[in-house]
């Protein structure tokens, strides 16, 4: 694919081959500022490939190289995501500056950066993952206008939409087995969720997380029974990717 080259010497050696793809919105004013402080040298952070708003690809990093751009974070018991992953940074000013629809062909460039980047590297789909994903009491990257069910329709990450299931839904202060089984389901799926049995507010920030993901028409950290039955189907489909 045609790529613009705009290096970066904002990375390091990495330690393994990368497995995971981590998506990112730049969440800035315009995507010629987010390009600039990618390259900054002071600033300190980086990814592999900026995504414009008009479908162009920017690489500022090798792939072969450890870009900055997951910072604190944890998936499936990996602390240093920027060794393992490629990071992925789609033009848009985010919650802070205007949060919009990703345009189409911004997608389509998206998603033919991920076929590429898949015909290099082993990623499974349950490792094509964002950033709030990873760090979920800190980001909330790239976002619920992110089209991830569309993603996966064209072959990238996991979707599922189990038939509708009812059940009393937990919130923050609930207590006992039920929290329990959701925060081990949560640990399945990647995140940082620890069963403890006390739905507490970094339980409510991951299950946001969840559902910016994979359930965006709600995203209020309480785990409704529709937020369960999806991540019981999606830890099925992860079982088998
Ligand atoms: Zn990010």
């Amino acid at each position: 694919m045609e790529l613009i080259e705009a290096p970066s010497p904002n990375f390091d050696a990495r330690r393994a081959p990368p497995d995971m793809i981590v998506l990112h919105y730049t969440g800035m004013q315009t995507g010629e500022a987010a390009i600039a402080r990618l390259r900054d040298p002071d600033a300190k952070v980086s990814a592999h490939y900026v995504v414009e708003e008009d479908g162009r690809v920017f690489r500022l990093v090798p792939e072969e190289r450890r870009a900055w751009h997951a910072g604190r974070s944890f998936w499936k018991g990996e602390l240093d995501c920027n060794a393992v992953s490629i990071g992925v940074e789609i033009v848009n000013p985010g919650h802070e500056f205007g949060y919009r629809p990703f345009p189409d062909v911004q997608v389509e460039a998206v998603t033919a950066l991920l076929h590429d980047i898949r015909t290099r590297w082993e990623v499974p789909d349950a490792r094509i993952i964002g950033h709030s994903d990873i760090a979920p009491d800190r980001k909330e990257d790239p976002g619920e206008l992110f089209p991830w069910k569309r993603l996966a329709e064209a072959g990238h990450g996991l979707w599922a939409e189990p038939a509708p299931a009812p059940g009393a839904p937990l919130g923050v202060g609930d207590e006992g087995p039920g929290v329990f089984t959701l925060q081990a389901g949560l640990t399945r799926l990647g995140y940082d969720s620890a069963p403890s049995g006390q739905y507490e507010a970094h339980t409510a920030n991951i299950v946001t997380a969840f559902q910016r993901h994979w359930r965006p028409e709600r995203f209020d950290g309480i785990a409704d029974g529709e937020t369960r039955a999806r991540l019981m189907a999606l830890l099925r489909l992860a079982a088998d990717s």
